[in-house]
């Protein structure tokens, strides 16, 4: 009999790869350990729980570990931490309350995810200080809110999670400070999106203080909750900035401990090393989302792109190939969008000009202005489109865009970019038009025509 295929971790590429292998051969084993309790779930939705958009936490779960379990015939473990990985033996040693035991594996999956860096900050304890990573803190974030009223929260880093999470904490008439170290926000959108984006931030009542260094959290004593944070404290600066409450959302590390200490090679970006399948080092090991590398389709180099997108194809994927069906995990683009208020941001491909030049290209940019629909039609607004291509081949390199709609045209670009295309062949894309939608030159083909 066939050793069943084992799955270490229940969210975006466990799952998938789980249901895959299941409904492709049904009659393998599937197990998956899960250390939470939490499967299945869209950790994307919870800033939008926070804020009140989503009114449960269970309305975030794509999959329920019943459905899982008796419609779809997975055997599905929660509350089980795998510890170790025995390659030799092909078995893993799984933690379950006060008891561990081993079980064999014919094929593995790692889908460990990746966990929130936490500097160590002087009071990162106290009460009031949280970091977004998982369910449980999200519902944490959300009981602190209503049961402590905050009057004004600090987020420290102005990544995407801490800007969703200034609107998730402004809706509740908080007071926001964000603090950033460098100097700009959203790092990877690009220097022109980001500048938007704070500007508009600003307006909507959020203090950004950029390149300023947190260094720890005072606290005060409360009956209730204990030792509660009250205040940051920044670097070179003597009065604190008052915080009742404060989300810490500086990064993302993969989680690789169980992939290193079985011997598993990791990649140039430290996350898990794979191939175009998801394998790892080991031919029957593989790993897929947060954890794991993937390759990069401008630069052909590996990557390390944790978001959900990337997590659920791979999985799928895996799933298949390990079901006797081979299928590529395919490239990422590191096609990303955030809403921040009432701007959206989008960004795909390769903006910054040193990691281009890095990657063997001579980038050449521009930067328009282009309203969404004709003059004449009503409820037109401004897009900034930024185009980035290779000056000699006119290869597509990378774009980001900001508005306060339509910015989720930057999947044009991010298609342009699997497909190789150059500046001269975007501008030539077909694309819809009517004035409801869109001017007759697209804004992106408007920025390929500019640039081209
Ligand atoms: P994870 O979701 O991290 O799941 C890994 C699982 O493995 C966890 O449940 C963990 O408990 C379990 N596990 C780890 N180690 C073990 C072990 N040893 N034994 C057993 N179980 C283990 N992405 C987007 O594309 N768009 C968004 O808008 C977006 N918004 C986000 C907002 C927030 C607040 C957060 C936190 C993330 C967001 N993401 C977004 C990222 C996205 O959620 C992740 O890319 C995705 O969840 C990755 O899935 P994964 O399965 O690789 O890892």
């Amino acid at each position: 009999m066939t050793a069943p295929f084992v799955i270490i971790g229940g969210d975006a590429a466990g799952m998938s790869a789980a249901s895959k292998a299941k409904r492709d051969d049904p009659s393998r084993d599937v197990i998956v350990f899960e250390k939470g309790s939490w499967v299945s779930y869209a950790a994307c939705g919870m800033p939008y729980y926070v804020k009140g958009t989503v009114d449960d936490l269970d309305d975030l779960v794509a999959m329920t570990p019943e459905t899982a379990r008796e419609e779809r015939d997975i055997d599905l473990r929660t509350g089980h931490e795998v510890v170790s990985v025995d390659r030799d033996k092909q078995t893993v040693t799984v933690s379950r309350d006060d008891e561990t035991f081993e079980q064999t594996y014919g094929e593995l999956l790692l889908g460990t995810g990746a966990r929130a860096i936490v500097p160590p900050f002087d009071g990162i304890d106290r009460e009031g200080v949280f970091t977004l990573r998982d369910m449980d803190e999200a519902g944490e974030i959300s009981d602190f809110v209503e049961t402590t009223a905050p009057e004004t929260a600090a987020i420290v880093g102005g990544g995407y999670i801490g800007i969703e999470m200034a609107e998730a904490l402004t809706e509740h008439g908080i007071d926001v400070t964000i603090f950033e170290m460098l100097p700009r926000t959203l790092q990877p959108f690009g220097a022109e999106t980001a500048r938007t984006v704070e500007d508009h931030l600003r307006e909507q009542g959020v203090d950004l203080r950029l390149e300023t260094t947190v260094e720890g959290f005072t606290g005060v004593e409360t009956v209730d909750a204990g030792d509660t944070v009250d205040a940051v404290e920044i670097e070179g600066d003597d009065e604190p900035v008052p915080a009742d409450l404060v989300i810490v959302g500086v990064g993302v590390t993969p989680n690789v401990e169980l992939a290193e200490h079985a011997g598993l090679e990791l990649g140039p970006t430290g996350a898990i090393a794979t191939d175009e399948f998801g394998r790892t080092s080991d031919d029957s090991i593989y790993a897929a989302g947060d954890c794991a590398e993937a390759t990069n389709v401008v630069t052909g180099e590996p990557d390390h792109v944790p978001l959900a997108l990337t997590a659920n194809r791979a999985g799928r994927a895996i799933g298949a190939t390990v079901a006797g069906k081979p299928t590529r995990t395919g490239g990422t683009a590191g096609t990303a969008i955030v809403k921040a208020f009432d701007l959206g941001a989008a960004r795909t491909g390769i903006l910054d000009p040193e990691r281009a030049r890095e990657a063997g290209f001579d980038p050449e940019s521009v930067t328009i202005e282009v309203p969404t629909r004709p003059h004449y039609y009503p409820g037109a607004t401004d897009l900034s489109i930024t185009l980035v291509a290779d000056r000699e081949s006119e290869r597509v390199l990378g774009a980001s865009i900001v508005g306060r709609d339509g910015v989720k045209r930057i999947d044009t670009v991010a298609t342009a970019l699997h497909a190789s295309l150059t500046v001269t062949e975007l501008q030539n894309l077909d694309l819809a038009y009517a004035p409801p939608f869109s001017p007759v030159w697209d804004p992106v083909l408007t920025a390929a025509k500019v640039l081209g």
